[in-house]
């Protein structure tokens, strides 16, 4: 059995359409699969109105959020789409998006980047708009060479384009999730960069926020990483959940379904659904 419960369409910054990725999906194998968009559930009201092949589709969105400096993202799991508490939260992530953006591209405007919102604007379309966006407007122009460089140069930590200050405390995500009767996970733990000192304080501070579960796999991943994501998950008592973070077939080192198995002494978030 292949669950996949992280991966991208173009409602964010993906670059398949939700009926395309959902095919994808199965051509791949995958029986049960989430689409987690950043902050917004546009693909679920698309799939609607698609003819779709046999998967198990699980609601799921991924939220930016802030935990003392750092962002950090929480995927919701198993959300009711219908709820009025997830509309408002959708409503308030767009606007810091807005924001957001508003404020990247003035940055890049200090160090000689012209017309970066109109740029990412124009890529983002009606999806929600974001970094990536922006590093499409970048290689368009000829001021990088490849997205990898313009997060290397402009948009990743600690660059001109790395602005936080718009999210909502992680403490709020859990709780807009938990009451949309979703599981709150802490998406690809490993990604942070964290000592584990700091990881397991994030890690405690999750599940005393009312987190349920870590991804304790994310996409093709070293053994060591697994182990370390194994450990935290089963000391703390979380549940383990695991998706490949798939954005598209241009990023051919993330594909929907391909990723090692969770580690058998981790309990499976899909024990509660
Ligand atoms: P945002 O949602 O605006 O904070 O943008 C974050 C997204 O940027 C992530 O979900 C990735 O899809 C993408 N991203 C982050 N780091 C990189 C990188 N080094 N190269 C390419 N894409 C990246
Ligand atoms: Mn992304
Ligand atoms: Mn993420
Ligand atoms: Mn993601």
């Amino acid at each position: 059995m292949i669950v996949d419960l992280h991966c991208h369409s173009n409602a964010s910054d993906g670059a398949l359409s939700p009926d395309l990725l959902v095919r994808r999906a199965v051509e791949r194998g995958v029986d049960t699969l989430a689409i987690t968009d950043h902050d917004t559930i546009d693909a679920y009201a698309k799939l609607r109105a698609a003819e779709l092949p046999a998967i198990r589709l699980i609601p799921g969105i991924e939220f930016s959020a802030r935990w003392r400096q750092m962002s950090v993202h929480i995927v919701g799991l198993d959300i009711d789409l219908d709820s009025a508490t997830l509309a408002a939260a959708i409503r308030q992530q767009k606007a810091a998006r807005r924001k957001r953006a508003a404020e990247i591209s003035a940055r890049l405007a200090k160090r000689g980047i012209e017309d970066a919102l109109e740029g990412a604007l124009s890529f983002a379309g009606e999806a929600t708009i974001g970094r990536p966006h922006f590093a499409a407007h970048l290689v368009a122009r000829s001021y990088v060479r490849s997205p990898a460089e313009a997060f290397r140069k402009y948009l990743g930590a600690g660059k001109a384009g790395d602005v936080k200050q718009h999210w909502p405390e992680m403490r709020d995500v859990i709780d807009w999730i938990r009451s949309a009767d979703g599981i709150a996970v802490l998406a690809h733990p490993a990604k942070y960069k964290l000592t584990n000192v700091r990881l397991a304080e994030l890690t405690d501070a999750f599940r005393a926020e009312g987190g349920q579960a870590i991804e304790v796999i994310s996409g093709q991943q070293s053994i060591d990483v697994t182990r370390r994501l194994a450990k935290l998950c089963t000391d703390r008592g979380l549940l383990a959940s695991c998706g490949s973070d798939f954005h598209g077939p241009e990023q051919p080192w993330s594909e929907l379904g391909r990723f090692g198995p969770l580690p058998d002494a981790c309990r499976p978030v899909w024990e509660l659904w």
